[in-house]
C-alpha cells in the first residue's frame, strides 16, 4: 500500500468564487493546491463583458496572494452579449470559452438563455475561434422530473448542438448520470468534469425520511448507486475525456444554507484534492488520479499541464463541520467524516 503520492500539480476546472467577503474567504483554498482555476460567472451580477472578466480575474488572483494562481473565466451567456466585446475578449484570451446556463437551473441562473438557438450565432463563434462550450447540462421545466434533467438536456438540446456544431469542444460540467457519462464517451470533441460529492452520495443522503439535508443539495442533484458507480468508473478508469471540477459552491451557512431558503451548492475546496485521492484509492486507482487532476483538462482547454508536483501523505483527518472567518461560516462537504490523504507539498 502506498503511503505518499506525487501528483503533477492539479488544476479545478469548475469553481464558485462568488463574491465580497465570501470570495476572501474561499480563494485561499481553491489555490491552496490547484494552480488553475475556472472561476464560474454566475456572480450576483453575471459577468458578461471583457472588463467584468479582468476584474473578476485580478480580484481572484490578488486574494489567492499567489504569483503565479490563475483564475480563468468564462463568459456568462446570455441573449443579449455585446458580439464585439465577447470576440475580442476570447481572442485575447480574457474569456476561456462561454459557459451556458439553462435559465433558472441553478444560483443566479435567472439571467440565463430561455431559447438556446437564439444563440447558435455564439456557438459558432466559439468553434471558430477554437474556444470552449462549457455547459450546465439540465432541463428545467415543471413537467420534468428533477432526476432526469440531465438526460432531458442532452436528448433535446446536446445532441443538437453536437451536430450542428460537429468541431465545437464541449465540457459537460458536473456529469451527474450514467446517461451524461455514456453521452460525453460517446461523442467527439466533448468532456464532463466530475464533481466529488457526485461520487460520494446518492439522493438518500438528500432526501432521507422526508427531510431534506440541505448540504448534501446540489444541482444537478445526486442521483443513483448505478449513476455513482459509472461517474466513479468513468473518473478513476475510463478516464482520458474527464477531468477535476470540484463545482465547490459555498453558501452561508446561517442566512442561506437553510431549508426555509433552500440554496444548491456543496463546499468541497477546503479538502477537494483529499476527497479525490480518497474516492481512487477506493477503486484501487490511485495511478490514475494524476491524469484525471493534471492532464486531461489542461490538455482539453490546449494549456500546459503544470510544471510543478504536489505531494499527499497517506494520513487519515476528520473534516472540520465549519470554514469559518470573520462573517463566513461555510458547512464544509464531508464535515466530521474521515478522509485518508493529506496534502504534504508541493515542490517544483
Ligand atoms: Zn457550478
Amino acid at each position: 500500500m502506498k503511503n505518499s503520492i506525487k501528483i503533477i500539480q492539479p488544476d479545478d476546472w469548475h469553481v464558485h468564487f462568488r463574491e465580497g467577503e465570501m470570495l476572501n474567504v474561499v480563494t485561499k483554498y481553491s489555490s491552496r493546491v490547484n494552480r488553475r482555476c475556472i472561476a464560474m460567472p454566475n456572480t450576483s451580477t453575471p459577468i458578461t463583458n471583457s472588463i467584468e472578466a479582468i476584474n473578476y480575474k485580478n480580484l481572484i488572483q490578488k486574494n489567492s496572494g499567489k504569483n503565479n494562481f490563475e483564475a480563468l473565466i468564462p463568459c456568462y451567456l446570455t441573449d443579449n452579449l455585446d458580439i464585439d466585446d465577447f470576440e475580442y475578449a476570447l481572442h485575447n484570451n480574457i474569456f476561456i470559452g462561454g459557459k451556458l446556463y439553462p435559465n433558472n437551473a441553478t444560483t443566479n441562473s435567472q439571467y440565463g438563455v430561455n431559447d438556446i438557438k437564439k444563440i447558435y450565432n455564439i456557438f459558432e463563434i466559439l468553434e471558430k475561434q477554437n474556444k470552449t462550450l462549457l455547459i450546465h447540462g439540465e432541463l428545467n421545466r415543471s413537467d420534468i422530473d428533477i432526476f432526469d434533467r440531465e438526460k432531458y438536456f442532452i436528448d433535446e438540446e446536446l445532441y443538437q448542438i453536437r451536430k450542428s456544431f460537429k468541431d465545437l469542444k464541449i465540457v459537460l460540467e458536473h456529469v451527474s448520470s450514467d446517461y451524461g457519462v455514456d453521452f460525453v464517451k460517446t461523442n467527439i470533441n466533448i468532456a464532463g468534469t466530475i464533481t466529488p460529492h457526485h461520487m460520494l452520495l446518492t439522493k438518500e443522503d438528500v432526501f432521507k425520511d422526508e427531510e431534506i439535508n440541505p448540504h448534501h443539495y446540489c444541482m444537478p442533484v445526486v442521483k443513483n448507486e448505478k449513476d455513482l458507480t459509472s461517474l466513479r468508473n468513468a473518473a478513476c478508469f475510463n478516464n482520458s475525456k474527464f477531468f477535476l471540477g470540484t463545482d465547490s459552491a459555498p453558501h452561508h451557512v446561517v442566512d442561506k444554507k437553510q431549508n426555509d431558503s433552500l440554496k444548491a451548492g456543496i463546499f468541497s475546496s477546503s479538502n477537494s484534492i483529499e476527497l479525490y485521492a480518497s474516492i481512487f484509492e477506493e477503486e484501487n486507482a490511485l495511478e490514475n488520479l494524476e491524469k484525471f487532476s493534471s492532464i486531461n483538462g489542461p490538455k482539453f482547454y490546449n494549456l500546459d499541464v503544470n510544471d510543478q508536483y504536489l505531494i499527499l501523505d497517506k494520513e487519515d483527518k476528520i473534516v472540520p463541520e465549519y470554514t469559518e472567518e470573520g462573517n463566513i461560516k461555510i458547512k464544509n462537504f464531508y464535515a466530521n467524516k474521515k478522509i485518508h490523504w493529506k496534502v504534504a507539498q508541493l515542490e517544483v
